[in-house]
């Protein structure tokens, strides 16, 4: 393969109007000198099968996936890296020569946001965790693989968490790992000892919906992130910091995830610089 070709990647997802990756990526491609394009798709759960298996005969080289499909793509795929086979979710596809490899690229991307950002230490922390999706999947397992000693999962379906805390149980039986509904979830349970808490759903994607929970009980020094990215603060986040709880967006998590996802398709190192900034301008 010529890295250094005329290539078409791209990012599907349903809805995927909220994007900023193809802004990040496009930017990111001129500075560097690549010949590359990167274009938004609107793939429905319905339309995900299809899409997939022609992707490689549409002229695409590489996609992002993001919601509803990074864990319903694993079916049409030929072959998932380790991380990916282990997290059960993949956001990074390469196609070479017709077949499709799966990558994540989300848990890597969160760490060193959280890391980079807050100085958050995950080494024996605890950890609440809201949402069972692809991105929730792949941050809960680069927190366990970080040396996290608890987890608490709240999401809507019971199955989905269920499913995660058994996965990350059959990965490091040494965490220990709670579920909870997140209509019945008893607050004073799982929140005063928490030291890091994370809003993984798409709860505020596409309105000012927020997860109800009261941040008066959080501990002081508790970090609070918010993984969806749109104009300004998600309420979660406007409540936390109210509350005088330290935050973190969804902006440096997308740009780390998009660095490494970079790296994948051109083997190039990715300028960090220009995309953060090119980030900065599309929330505003
Ligand atoms: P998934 O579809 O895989 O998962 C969605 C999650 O949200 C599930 O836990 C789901 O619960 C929950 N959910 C959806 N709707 C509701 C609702 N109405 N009430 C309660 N819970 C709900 O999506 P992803 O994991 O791919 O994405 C989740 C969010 O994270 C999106 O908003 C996406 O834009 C954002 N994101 C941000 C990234 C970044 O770099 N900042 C990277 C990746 C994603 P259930 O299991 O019950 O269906």
């Amino acid at each position: 393969m010529n890295r250094d070709a005329n290539r078409i990647f791209g990012v599907i997802g349903d809805p995927i109007d909220h994007s900023l990756s193809p802004r990040m990526h496009n930017a990111a491609f001129a500075h560097v000198g690549l010949p590359c394009l990167y274009l938004p798709f609107h793939v429905t759960s319905r339309e995900l099968k299809n899409f997939v298996r022609h992707m490689g005969r549409m002229g695409l080289s590489g996609i992002n996936v993001t919601i509803p499909h990074k864990i319903s793509i694993l079916d049409w795929l030929d072959s998932l890296s380790d991380d990916a086979r282990r997290i059960g979710a993949v956001n990074t596809v390469s196609i070479e020569n017709g077949r499709r490899r799966g990558s994540n690229t989300d848990g890597a991307g969160f760490l060193h946001a959280l890391k980079s950002r807050t100085g958050f230490d995950p080494r024996g922390a605890s950890v609440l965790l809201f949402g069972a999706g692809g991105s929730a999947r792949a941050i809960a397992f680069a927190l366990v693989k970080a040396g996290i000693k608890k987890i608490s999962i709240v999401n809507r379906s019971m199955n989905h968490a269920e499913s995660l805390a058994t996965a990350l149980k059959q990965y490091r039986s040494d965490v220990h790992c709670t579920i909870h509904g997140l209509a019945s979830v008893r607050w004073q349970s799982v929140v005063p000892e928490t030291k890091l808490i994370i809003q993984a759903t798409s709860i505020g994607l596409k309105n000012n919906r927020s997860i109800p929970l009261r941040f008066s009980a959080a501990a002081r020094g508790t970090v609070v992130c918010d993984i969806v990215y749109r104009p300004g603060l998600t309420p979660f986040l406007k409540k936390a910091a109210g509350c005088g709880l330290k935050i973190l967006d969804g902006l440096p998590m997308l740009l780390s995830q998009g660095a490494l996802a970079f790296r994948i398709w051109t083997g190039r190192r990715a300028p960090i610089d220009v995309m953060e900034t090119i980030l900065k301008l599309g929330v505003k």
